[in-house]
């Protein structure tokens, strides 16, 4: 069989776009099809850890990236409703020196087009926007993807990188994306006196916490625009309003951080409210292949971005994929394999630490807060060990 099209790429978002360049990098041409009409975010912010930059990196994209972004000096976590200190994670030259690489923020929509410029300078990347694939199937020696307008290409594989209501991912399961009663409103402003830190360094990353809530805030785009997600837990979700918008309105939004000290209400009050997002996630698969076709970013391991990890591990997929497309040149039922193999162990710990440190931050109390403080307030800057397990390069399989 002739394939069109030797390996298909189903989603043109962050994980899409990083699996085409490492294929395309490890002598493999990749097709890229994107439903929307444009490749692009939407203006808010994103954080990249060294996990994901060490992949950045190898893939000649990074100094482009480090152009746009910004490196915040210290992570400072605070109490949301009290203002106490909990704790301050230092970015600086220790942790740079421990994982070889910055910690870093930047805006989604800078990201997106250094991804895009690159997938476009890249002689083995093709693209196509406005092609929604609507059914996938494998049938032994290739696969057939089938588009909403009507066309068809035969593929020799599939990864389906068609994010958290993924297509590619009912092949392998009935599963349905988990509403965590959450919502978040997030955007970027201007940075200026009404938004950048007083006591804090405008340079630094700042996340409030506290009970059924958080906001985060951080400067993006060489500090030019100042990015806060504020996520709250509403009161008025139920499963059969999950798809509504009668709940996690801006209202709740208000109320919600009502009892919380000046300083993230004033933040809280600057974010725009015409979209919120519904936090979702699943539950780790046991398989994400079938035969050709594969899942890989939020199609595969959607989680709660409480460890700012979704886009990495997306990324870790697509270093991880070309390295076994490699090491057996191109045999791909044998690579998808060995991908998954090394893949599905490590997103699942980190879809299961998300959920569990969302708890931790959100909980009602007494008593988890009273011990996440007494530990946090008690940690030093440059104490990196909890963090040793996402950000240090992983062992690889061959
Ligand atoms: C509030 C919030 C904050 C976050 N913060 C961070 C963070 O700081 N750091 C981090 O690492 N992660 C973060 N994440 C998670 C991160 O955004 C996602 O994990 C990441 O965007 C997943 O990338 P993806 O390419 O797998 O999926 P997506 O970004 O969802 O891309 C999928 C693409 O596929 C396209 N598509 C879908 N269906 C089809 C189809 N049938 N045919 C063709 N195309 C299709 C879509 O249009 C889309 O472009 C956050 C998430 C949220 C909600």
């Amino acid at each position: 069989m002739t394939a069109d099209v030797p390996i298909l790429i189903v989603g043109g978002g962050i994980g899409g776009m990083t699996a085409a360049l490492a294929l395309a990098r490890a002598g493999f041409p990749a097709h890229i099809v994107e439903r929307s009409p444009e490749f692009g975010e939407i203006g808010a912010g994103i954080q990249l850890a060294p996990n994901a930059l060490r992949v950045l990196d190898c893939l000649g994209v990074l100094p482009r990236l480090e152009a746009l972004a910004v490196r915040p000096r210290h992570l400072v976590l605070m109490h949301a409703d009290t203002g106490q200190h909990l704790t301050t994670v230092d970015f600086g030259a220790s942790f740079r020196r421990r994982y070889g690489y910055p910690y870093t923020v930047m805006h989604r929509g800078d990201l997106l087009a250094v991804l895009h410029q690159a997938c476009q300078a890249a002689v083995r990347v093709t693209l196509e926007s406005g092609r929604e694939v609507t059914g996938l199937a494998d049938h032994g020696d290739g696969a057939r993807a089938a588009f909403a307008d009507g066309g068809g290409y035969e593929c020799g594989a599939v990864i389906g990188a068609d994010g958290l209501w993924s297509t590619a991912r009912t092949l392998v399961s009935g599963d349905r994306p988990i509403a965590q009663k959450f919502v978040a409103y997030r955007g970027a402003l201007p940075a200026g006196p009404a938004v950048s830190a007083d006591e804090f360094s405008s340079a630094d990353e700042i996340i409030w916490i506290g009970p059924g809530k958080h906001l985060v805030q951080y400067p993006i785009r060489r500090g030019e625009l100042y990015n806060q997600v504020a996520v709250f837990r509403s009161g008025r979700y139920s499963p059969e309003a999950e798809l509504s918008d009668g709940w996690g309105t801006p209202d709740e939004l208000d109320e919600a951080f009502a009892r919380a000290c000046d300083r993230v209400r004033a933040g809280v009050a600057l974010i725009n409210r015409d979209r919120r997002w519904v936090m979702y996630d699943r539950e780790p698969l046991g398989n994400w292949t079938t035969g050709r076709i594969t899942l890989l970013g939020d199609a595969a391991h959607p989680m709660v971005q409480y460890l700012a990890q979704g886009a990495c591990q997306a990324i870790e997929d697509a270093e991880c994929l070309a390295r076994h497309f490699a090491a057996r040149d191109g045999d791909v039922v044998k690579a998808l394999a060995a991908y998954q193999a090394e893949r599905i162990p490590r997103t699942a710990l980190v879809q299961r630490a998300a959920r569990r440190w969302g708890q931790i931050w959100h909980d009602d109390g007494p008593v988890i807060p009273l011990l996440r403080d007494r530990i946090l307030t008690r940690r030093p800057p440059d104490d990196y060990t909890d963090l040793d397990w996402l950000y240090q390069d992983q062992p690889k399989a061959s």
